[in-house]
């Protein structure tokens, strides 16, 4: 299968270039050239299917004619080591729970899967290892980090603000060891992004080393999303009614590859985007332009995006047409005093807690669902990584999974460093090999 950027300036490339490489060279994002309809058999009998079987039909789809069978069925069966448990909250309303993964967030299935894939591309370039360096604000980091934890022939560096980011958080990537080390760096967000960027841009150091990013606009990062909204069809199939999905929207990447598994023919009627206060896409919804703006800090601050990167893979999905987006997909945007009083109801009255995120998808489905149709949202984080805000809210305290307080006991270890390039790349330069 080959790749078209959605701006078009370039001429398509293979897989393995577009997971590489991760942007086009016009800057683009990556898109599949063609979108296959899945065969009606396998709607039939999906219900007796497992996730990992699930999901290996749905990569075969995508990734079938680049890689061997076997090898695309480790790939998913490493990634998917965690279940996606659809919980029935209301009548109609199921959370799609996709948190069980090690960082307890629906960013470990593109992550992982990701890491596994760049790992077969190098390992069958012959390279001798890849540097993989991520900038982040807190969450991106740590899904990469125990994606790549241990995967051959690559290292990692994550890039983070100095005292800016949650204990729970931090724990996450500085804790792993192995070939994953986090540089604290004397600075902010934005620092840390300046200094992947320049690296990036330094001919000595891409002649030394090869450098890579482990972006979500990544296709290998973003086309593995579709996996789940097939898994959900198949577990709400008895239902037998009209299907909305609802996703908590910030970059869209994953809303996208919901639409893009509707596209492959999966009975999903409608899909819903919630956003919380940064509601460029709802206002694109409702007046047809679209017009970024600086992102505010809320609640669910995962989805704080004033300029979603994959709005351009929703345009390139639906051919530019405004009209045939809204017959797909409503939305809805809440703010931090309607996303607490969502988390403290649906706990007093179903006792089902509710992440941030995950409350603007419930918030959505309970106001837009019409009679006849059952609705499921992704719940996108485990509700205890945002523990003190969650328990301020519903005022009482919350369990932690083992998992989270594993890496609450682990020892930090940081490589500090100050928001210099000439420090970065040095450090850079004399990080050993590939330990
Ligand atoms: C990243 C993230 C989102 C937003 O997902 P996009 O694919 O960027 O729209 C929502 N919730 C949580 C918890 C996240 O970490």
């Amino acid at each position: 299968m080959n790749y078209y950027s959605t701006n078009c300036r370039t001429s398509d490339v293979t897989l393995e270039e577009a997971v590489v490489k991760g942007l086009a060279a016009d800057k683009g994002l990556f898109m599949p050239r063609a979108i296959s309809l899945l065969p009606a058999k396998f709607f039939r009998e999906i219900e007796k299917l497992s996730l990992q079987e699930i999901a290996f039909e749905v990569a075969t789809a995508f990734f079938g004619e680049d890689l061997p069978s076997d090898i695309l069925r480790s790939m998913v069966d490493d990634t998917l080591n965690f279940d996606i448990p659809l919980v029935k909250v209301t009548d109609r309303i199921y959370s799609l729970e996709l948190f069980h993964g090690p960082t307890l967030a629906f960013k470990d299935v593109g992550a992982r899967f990701m890491a596994r894939m760049l790992g077969y591309f190098i390992r069958k370039e012959g390279k001798q290892g890849v540097h993989v360096l991520v900038a982040t604000s807190g969450d991106t980091g740590s899904a990469v980090a125990n994606g790549f934890l241990g995967v051959e022939g690559i290292r990692v560096h994550v890039l983070y603000p100095k005292g800016k980011v949650s204990r729970i958080q931090e724990q996450q990537f500085t804790t792993l060891g192995g070939n994953v080390t986090a540089l604290e760096v004397d600075g902010c967000f934005d620092d840390c992004q300046a200094l992947v960027k320049s690296a990036f841009m330094d001919d000595e150091l891409n002649d030394r080393l090869d450098l890579t990013s482990a972006n979500s606009i990544n296709v290998a990062r973003f086309l593995p999303q579709a996996f789940y909204y097939f898994h959900a069809y198949a577990r709400l199939k008895e239902a037998d009614a009209r299907l909305v999905a609802c996703v908590p929207s910030g970059n869209f990447g994953n809303l996208t590859a919901g639409l893009l598994a509707k596209k492959m023919g999966l009975p999903v009627d409608k899909y819903i985007a919630a956003n919380n206060r940064n509601d460029v896409f709802y206002q694109y919804l409702k007046t047809g332009r679209y017009s970024p703006r600086p992102s505010v800090a809320t609640l669910a601050n995962a989805m704080d995006v004033g300029d979603p990167s994959n709005f351009a893979r929703i345009l390139a999905l639906y051919a530019n047409s405004y009209e045939a987006i809204v017959t797909d997909v409503g939305g809805a945007a809440y703010d931090d005093a309607q996303i607490a009083e969502e988390i403290r109801t649906v706990w007093d009255r179903h006792r089902y807690l509710l992440d941030p995120h995950g409350a603007c998808g419930f918030r959505a489905l309970r106001e837009s669902l019409m009679p006849g149709e059952v609705g499921f949202f992704l719940a996108t984080a485990h509700p205890a990584k945002f523990q003190e805000k969650v328990e301020r809210i519903i005022g009482d305290s919350i369990a932690v999974p083992p998992r989270l307080q594993r890496f609450m006991q682990g020892k930090k270890r940081t490589v500090p460093i100050r928001k210099s390039f000439a420090d970065f790349k040095d450090y850079l330069l004399n990080s050993s090999g590939l330990g």
